[in-house]
């Protein structure tokens, strides 16, 4: 049987923060603000993989009052909920996601990205898209204070 799962994410941009999208540190003079190292695609992508598996989302999973989390690579998160996936014997078809963001462009690293989740799910890479939009400068988005992205997963119980 197949499940799909829908995963959403949105977090500040802040000065004197590294930028991480999609396992991939991307250089700009700002990151996104968080308690892990706020990763929105991961995050995301996380989102989508509990939805189709039924689990708790990333908050109750990862709460950011846990000291663990602090500072986490959100690759780690990602990693264990692939774990998680697999636990519950399903596994992973495909992930597409969008992230919106003003700047930097994204284009030069979406191929990184892709391999990058594509790793840590064990499946090849052109099962994993990404897809990068700007807001058109509007709202928190455009005026560069934000970025946002939406994810969707499908799993398999091969059933
Ligand atoms: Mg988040």
């Amino acid at each position: 049987m197949q499940r799909i799962g829908i995963g959403y994410d949105i977090h500040r941009l802040a000065e004197g923060r590294k930028l991480f999208i999609g396992g991939v540190e991307i250089p700009h003079i700002k990151g996104l603000l968080g308690h892990s190292d706020a990763d929105v695609l991961l995050h995301a992508v996380c989102d989508a993989l509990l939805g189709a598996i039924a689990e708790a989302d990333i908050g109750e999973l990862f709460p950011n009052t846990d000291p663990r989390y602090q500072d986490i690579s959100s690759v780690e998160l990602l990693r264990e909920v692939s774990l998680l996936v697999k636990k519950k014997n399903f596994s992973v078809q495909n992930i597409d996601a969008v992230v919106i963001l003003e700047e930097p462009r994204l284009s030069p690293f979406k191929g990184e990205m892709r391999s990058r989740i594509a790793s840590v799910l064990g499946i090849k890479t052109d099962c994993v898209n990404v897809k990068a939009k700007t807001n058109e400068g509007l709202g928190e988005i455009g005026h560069k204070d934000a970025a946002a992205s939406f994810a969707v997963a499908i799993v398999s119980d091969g059933g």
